[in-house]
């Protein structure tokens, strides 16, 4: 565990220094892999893959070449990130086969930056769910307490990074899906600004609400991460050309920036040890210089059901091209074109999918398309009225991430709409595109993360890290990792 337990950033500074070899560090990243598999974390593992680059990196080491930020060091990559060569599975058995042809813009980032890309994350069938049990590889389990979720849909990803078994992951994040496993798991999970990471070659969910994010064991690691990914791109025309600063150089003060607390995040539904984190946090960076200021975020409780809207009515036209033509499961016995996409799709998608493209559909469909969708875009514009107004008066947002800390495996998988609430305070982030970053702020009674949301403006994710690192430097007993 020497190795292992450091983080991104540490281990970095030990392989640079020839302290460990990549294919040293790969290898007891393997050994781990092998050794909590029962937390089904990953849905593939690239074995030859992963060490033929790290050997290729100890080479190119010894021969000074200049090497890239996340040389030689192990990371997963969530399984509807497409890599050339490996399986992209979505969690699905859709495409239980499926071979990517091309390799994603952010896997390709971190090829470039030398990383080693160890496996491929489990998830939710197409990042719909809160919980990793909406796959068709059975769900990942939480390393904290295998009897718990890790959250969803980038559990695999959080898991993984509990579990020691890489030093950091990507994640897709459409509405909470890094910030929820991340703050059940006990990991740093950014979601950046909309815009932030291209989407090239990741597999859409709701095109205008995905973004690609980091799960981490710190919060540097995160900044180090998204240093690598972001940038824009030319094959994903909402990436943005807004210039990547060097995130990972941390700024350490907080005084006198403004943290603005919203009533509407703190209801009456929410834990009690999840509150009592909370204020102690808000009391911490009070001590440390911040100014704590009142903001009003009246459309809130309005954000869940805009959210399931417009993700279902955009995942409804993105899932469309899975037709059994073109993509994975097609029917063996079809009477004409039209049984064939029937049976294809009847056969290919889970419950949950199906329920999110019929939810989707009828959204759009004449005669409702105004009562539902239209009304959802519009009240989308109110909230980012509403957020924009508020950062008028703060610097960065504060909540919790989740009203609970991780729930029993099976306790909400029979009821959707309490599965869709866990959601409740991370969708309004993407409904914005703003940035926001899920870190642990403590435990509950039984061991279990609690974990805390920052929020900034857009392009903002300076504000995270700063407030997110000293937060994590004076809280090492919140750290569960
Ligand atoms: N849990 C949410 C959903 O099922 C968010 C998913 C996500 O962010 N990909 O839609």
């Amino acid at each position: 565990m020497d190795y292992l337990n450091k983080s991104l950033f540490e281990i970095k500074e030990l392989l640079e220094s020839g302290k460990i070899s990549s294919v040293e560090l790969t290898k007891m990243c393997l050994e781990q892999i092998k050794h909590t598999q029962n937390i089904n974390a990953l849905i593939s593992v690239c074995e030859d893959f992963a060490l033929k680059t790290a050997k290729r990196v100890d080479e190119d080491r010894k021969n000074g070449k200049k090497l890239g930020a996340l040389a030689g060091i192990p990371i997963v990559i969530k399984d509807n990130i497409n890599l050339k060569g490996t399986k992209t599975t979505c969690a699905s058995k859709f495409l239980e086969n499926f071979v990517s042809p091309y390799t994603a813009t952010c896997a390709q980032k971190l090829i470039d930056a030398d990383a080693v890309i160890i496996g491929k994350a489990n998830m939710d069938e197409f990042a719909m769910g809160s919980s990793n049990e909406n796959s068709a590889f059975g769900a990942a389990l939480n390393p904290k307490n295998t009897m718990c979720v890790p959250g969803g849909s980038s559990g695999g990803s959080a898991a993984s990074v509990s579990a020691y078994q890489c030093f950091g992951a990507l994640g897709t994040d459409t509405g909470g899906s890094i910030r929820e496993p991340a703050s059940f798991c006990g990991v740093v999970g950014l979601k950046p600004t909309y815009g932030r990471v291209s989407r090239y070659g990741v597999v859409a969910f709701a095109s205008s609400l995905d973004q690609v994010g980091t799960l981490t064991r710190s919060v540097k690691d995160s900044a180090i991460m998204l240093e690598v990914i972001s940038g824009q791109d030319k094959n994903d025309m909402t990436s943005s050309a807004e210039k990547v600063p060097n995130f990972s150089n941390i700024k350490s003060d907080i005084k006198g920036l403004k943290i603005g607390i919203a009533k509407e995040f703190f209801n009456e539904n929410l834990n009690e040890e999840v509150k009592k984190s909370l204020d102690d946090a808000i009391s911490f960076y009070k001590k440390n210089g911040a100014e704590l200021v009142d903001i009003s975020l009246p459309s809130l409780d309005k954000a869940l059901a805009v959210y399931y809207i417009i993700s279902s009515a955009e995942a409804a036209s993105n899932l469309a091209r899975f037709d059994g033509v073109r993509y994975g499961v097609r029917a063996q016995k079809f009477s004409d074109i039209n049984d064939l996409y029937f049976k294809s799709r009847s056969q290919g998608f889970g419950g949950e999918v199906k329920r999110r493209i019929m939810l989707g559909n009828y959204v759009l469909s004449s005669g409702y398309f105004d009562a539902f969708y239209r009304k959802a875009k519009k009240a989308q514009k109110v909230l980012k009225q509403e957020f924009s107004a508020a950062f008028s008066k703060c610097d960065v947002i504060i909540s919790p991430t989740t009203a609970n800390v991780a729930f029993k495996i099976g306790e909400k998988s029979s009821d959707p709409l309490s599965m869709y609430l866990t959601d409740i305070f991370t969708v309004p982030i993407n409904i914005v595109g703003v940035p926001a970053m899920s870190i642990p702020c403590g435990k509950n009674k039984d061991g279990l993360p609690i974990g805390m949301q920052l929020i900034a403006k857009q392009w903002n994710e300076e504000m995270l890290f700063r407030f997110g690192e000293i937060f994590e430097k004076n809280h090492k007993e919140a750290k569960n990792v």
